[in-house]
């Protein structure tokens, strides 16, 4: 089959890691009688640099022609003022609105072989696996706010409507399918109004999935029992700033930052698929960035976009292998361990592929 990948590097070691996710999708291409044209598009600070505006109209319309988005990261000390009015991580913002990317997905699971590397104690971690789902494109962040009473008085509104909860509780429900069968819904029904008809609309979708077992916790409860019993979750499901603040508790699960993917996802089969972490300008250019949450990423490509299953675990078996074997970039490795760089790490797991 032939496939149409937009590969979007953005700023910093942006660019680094997602040329090595490339290269093993490039692997897989060989490996499993694919092909796969990749098209470069400008994003973020870079950019702003040279076109002007975060996300150009040129690479809009490429990610509208692809199948997927290979995304890397944008932002930077070069465009950190949060005055300004053209900012990197507009780019993003519209991809996900022209793109209709309406949930997030991240995926949370342990690697064995990095079990002593997380701040939280091994025996509570082991058999962590779970999917965060977070609604992306409604909430607070998108509400109207403002000021008044000269500046004095500040306010954000949270709106959610019906068909906004309802198809964010189905895509949950439709992955716990594949998984243990177990949704846990995230709301502040107790307080927010919002939340309870959160609640009530999660309850109905419900039905529609009797084989899905799907139960509510509260937001504040469930930050709590992420820590303490990580491995009882298989799918949270929740709204964009609760989704915000726990996925990002939940991928500390696992360790690095560099290690972890997440799929921005639209309705039909059109992703936008990235790591977790950001351009990390202080380590950008020394070939130091772990590749890895770029690779797991094109394996989420794999699967969710182009529905190539067997491709995806191909990836993920190979990255898990090499772990396994000891290798380490620098931000996973003990202090005084050997490590490789982010090509190395990239050309191994591509070279396993191809055998
Ligand atoms: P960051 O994720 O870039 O870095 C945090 C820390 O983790 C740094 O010490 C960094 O060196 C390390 N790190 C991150 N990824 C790594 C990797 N692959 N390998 C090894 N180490 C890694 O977060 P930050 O420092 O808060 O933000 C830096 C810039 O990135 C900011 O401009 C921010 O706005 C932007 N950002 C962008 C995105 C995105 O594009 N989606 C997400 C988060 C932050």
């Amino acid at each position: 089959m032939e496939y149409n990948i937009a590969v979007l590097g953005g700023d910093g070691i942006g660019p680094e890691v997602t040329a090595q996710a490339r290269r093993v999708l490039e692997a897989v291409g060989a490996a499993y009688d694919h092909r796969f044209t990749f098209r470069e598009g400008l994003v973020g600070g870079i950019a702003i640099d040279t076109e002007g505006t975060a996300l150009p109209d040129a690479t809009m319309e490429l990610c509208r022609a692809s199948d997927a988005v290979l995304f890397g990261a944008v932002g930077g000390p070069k465009w950190d003022d949060p005055t300004a009015e053209v900012r990197p991580e507009q780019g993003l913002l519209a991809l996900r609105k022209g793109l209709g990317l309406f949930a997030n997905l991240r995926p949370v699971k342990l690697e064995p072989a990095l079990i002593e590397a997380s701040t939280i104690k091994a025996d509570v971690l082991r058999g962590t696996d779970m999917f965060v789902l977070r609604e992306l494109t409604g909430g607070i962040y998108f509400g109207e706010r403002g000021r008044r009473d000269e500046g004095r008085t500040a306010f954000d509104t949270m709106i959610y409507t019906v068909p906004e909860i309802e198809r964010v509780v189905r895509m949950a429900c439709e992955l716990a399918r594949g998984r243990r069968k177990h949704v846990t819904s995230v709301d502040k029904a107790n307080v927010l109004e919002t939340s309870r008809l959160w609640r009530e609309t999660a309850t109905r979708v419900a039905r529609e999935y009797p084989d899905v077992q799907v139960e509510h916790l509260l937001v504040d409860a469930c930050a709590m029992h992420l820590i303490r019993r990580p491995a009882s979750f298989d799918v949270i499901v929740t709204e964009n700033m609760f989704g915000d603040i726990l996925t990002d508790e939940a991928s500390m699960l696992a360790g690095s930052m560099g290690m972890l993917p997440s799929a921005s996802l639209a309705e039909g089969s059109m992703g936008l698929y990235e790591p977790i972490h950001g351009s990390a300008p202080d380590i950008a250019g020394q070939g130091i960035a772990n590749p890895i949450g770029a690779i797991l990423s094109a394996a989420l490509l794999l699967r969710h976009s182009l529905k190539l299953e067997a491709e995806a675990q191909a990836v993920e078996q190979a990255v898990q292998n090499m772990l396994a074997e000891g290798y380490r970039t620098r931000d996973i490795a003990e202090p005084s361990a050997e490590t490789v760089s982010t090509d190395v790490m990239g050309t191994l797991i591509a070279e396993r592929l191809r055998a």
